[in-house]
């Protein structure tokens, strides 16, 4: 017996994710695209895709790599994909009219109790939701790539998101394993991205400053700080490095405030420190290996959530 139907439009790189994880909860899952050849090669891909999860002991929850693949279809209607379902998670381009069109065109087809969401990264909720009769019912649900690894999804009501809404939504997110978060108050780039944003200015600072090779800067990330970001986050790391958060502003937070102050200005991400950035990366990764590297970090990232499930 089906657990509820979910209507997944768009089906590129998200939406074929958001199709797998679903699946390997037990919900049933319709994904539509606006090219309909693209439905079926998502398919395909999704399929090839639960393969090798399934080969690699990576498959998530507790079906088959068949039945999961069995709770997908494709379907080339709007209407049938979200007909009946009770949670729709949206994944077209990351344009703001596009949404907008995109939810109004489902709009008369859903539930008065279907949530409709979004997985846009920088489109702020309000903008494509204003004009809409269920805005109500309209919630972001932004995924952090690759999302099957990559559990966060920060959850983001506008003004008129009905609270039971959030709650539902943290819920769902919460049993199909992801992890959701929730942005209380609105900010530009949510919190994923603003705190990605300001690592990559202070990397870009201190590598066009001449202080330390791209190369180099990278290995501080994965051989250190992100060892333990995997685990904990740094507000933990300080509670934890000192006895107690309290503690750990006594011991350091002059130097934080006095090593802060010296940051500068935003970069201008241009000019001659472009081009010796980009030669460095050209160089370190060649632009005709990227798929290969990709290949490598996939592997690498389903080993660490292979690692975090078992501990
Ligand atoms: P994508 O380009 O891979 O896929 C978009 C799909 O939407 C395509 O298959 C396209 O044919 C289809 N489409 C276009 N117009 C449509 C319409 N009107 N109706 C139905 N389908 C339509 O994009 P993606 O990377 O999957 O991103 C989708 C959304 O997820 C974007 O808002 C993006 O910002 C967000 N997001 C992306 C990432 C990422 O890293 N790729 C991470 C988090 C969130």
């Amino acid at each position: 017996e089906s657990k509820g139907k979910i209507g997944i439009i768009g089906s590129g790189l998200i939406g074929k994710s958001w199709a797998m994880i679903f699946a390997s909860a037990g919900y049933e899952v319709v994904i539509y695209d606006i090219i309909s050849s693209q439905v079926k090669d998502a398919l395909t891909s999704i399929k090839d895709q639960l393969a090798d999860f399934s080969k690699s002991g990576m498959l998530r929850g507790s079906l088959t790599q068949e039945e999961q693949f069995s709770l997908i279809t494709g379907c080339n209607s709007l209407e049938e994909t979200v007909k009946d379902a009770f949670y729709v998670q949206e994944c077209v381009p990351e344009k703001c009219e596009l949404k907008a069109q995109v939810f109004k065109d489902i709009e008369p087809f859903v539930r008065d109790d279907t949530i409709l969401a979004s997985s846009t990264s920088c489109t702020q909720p309000a903008d494509f939701t204003r004009d809409l009769k269920r805005r109500s019912q309209c919630i972001i649900a932004h995924p952090t790539n690759p999302p099957y690894y990559a559990l966060l999804v920060e959850v983001i009501p506008s003004e008129w998101t009905k609270p039971e809404v959030v709650e539902r939504t943290k819920n769902l997110l919460e049993e199909i394993g992801q992890v959701p978060v929730c942005i209380k108050k609105m900010v530009p780039g949510f919190v994923s991205n603003r705190l990605q944003y300001a690592i990559i200015c202070e990397c870009w600072r201190l590598v066009t400053d001449g202080v330390i090779s791209a190369e180099d800067i990278d290995k501080v990330m994965w051989a250190g700080l992100g060892t333990r970001y995997a685990f904990m986050g740094p507000l933990e790391v300080m509670h934890l490095n000192s006895e107690g958060f309290e503690n750990g502003v006594e011991r350091y937070g002059s130097s934080i405030e006095r090593v802060s102050s010296t940051f500068g200005p935003i970069p201008s991400f241009s000019g001659e420190g472009l081009k010796e950035v980009v030669n460095q990366m050209n160089e370190r990764v060649p632009l005709d290996q990227l798929e290969e590297r990709r290949k490598w970090r996939d592997r690498r990232l389903a080993a660490l959530a292979k690692l975090k499930q078992e501990l």
